[in-house]
């Protein structure tokens, strides 16, 4: 059974996620680990860190917790100074999350905008070995996110995320995200054999039968649209047809599955958007 959660609010620390994660009864959490639109965070003290870790094994999420990182993150950028930026960046947040113990951090992996798409996904490549090489041993691993495609992002298949990770990175340290609503704005028709054809394309070129992560978002835009709009499960174009076939998919056994909705007043969304999928997956 895929073990269900959702991206909670860590306002206050890292801990009050996790804080969340049990009031919703999650099996899985996402978090950030600083405000997505922003540069810099604030130092992270070893008593959160000790509380964090402490919460997480007292919720039953411990080994399923993920962070995201920032949005203003490009390795892909023409812009030197933003790609090193973003490298610093990224490099602090593998280390934050390798010292909370969680288990990948979920990346965008960039937009080389209107210029040439070869040399944007060279800058990438270099820029995700540069950053795990520099994270160290200790770091969580890094989890490289399929994107919609809108507006030169790169990343739109499991085939072309594969790319920008160099051989000797395949240990574990990068892995894959993927996002059901991303999956379809970029064009697999996850209600017909879209599906199959990107599990086929993690095997082929991941050598792995399921993400480590997966966003179980649904969505209102068209399939193939480049759009990115996350709704919950149910409330969008892929419903319950596409949602029990996830869930009943042995491939997919145990695989985390996180929300990214809004979650109402005291998560009360998160929690109707949960039972919604436990019910399917019975
Ligand atoms: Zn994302």
């Amino acid at each position: 059974m895929a073990r269900l959660g959702a991206h909670l609010s860590a306002a206050g620390g890292a801990w009050r996620a996790v804080e969340a994660a049990r009031s919703c009864g999650c099996e899985a959490l996402q978090l950030f680990l600083r405000a997505p639109g922003r540069w810099a965070a604030a130092a992270l003290a070893e008593a959160d860190v000790v509380r964090f870790r402490e919460a997480a094994v007292s919720a039953g999420v411990e080994g399923l917790c993920f962070a995201h990182a920032p949005y203003l993150l490009n390795l892909a950028s023409d812009d030197e100074n933003l790609r090193d930026r973003s490298v610093v960046v990224l490099v602090e947040e593998l280390r934050r999350a390798g010292r909370l113990g969680l288990a990948g951090v979920v990346l965008h992996p960039g937009s080389g905008g209107e210029g040439d798409r070869v040399s944007a996904e060279a800058r990438c490549r270099a820029a995700v070995s540069e950053a795990v090489e520099r994270a160290g041993d200790s770091a969580a691993a890094l989890l490289l996110e399929g994107q919609a495609g809108a507006g030169g992002q790169l990343g739109r298949t499991p085939s072309e995320l594969a790319r920008f990770v160099e051989p000797g990175l395949r240990d574990g340290r990068v892995g894959v995200c993927l996002d059901s609503a991303h999956l379809w704005g970029a064009g697999y028709d996850l209600l017909g054999d879209g599906w199959e054809r990107v599990l086929g394309e993690l095997a082929e070129h991941w050598q792995l039968a399921a993400p480590q992560l997966f966003h179980g978002n649904d969505t209102t835009v068209e399939l193939g649209s480049r759009r990115d709009r996350h709704a919950p499960p149910g409330e969008g174009r892929l419903g319950r047809r596409f949602f029990s076939k996830l869930l009943s998919d042995a491939r997919c056994g145990d695989m985390p599955i996180v929300l990214e909705i809004p979650p109402g007043d005291g998560n009360v969304l998160v929690k109707k958007a949960l039972a919604r999928l436990r019910r399917w997956s019975r």
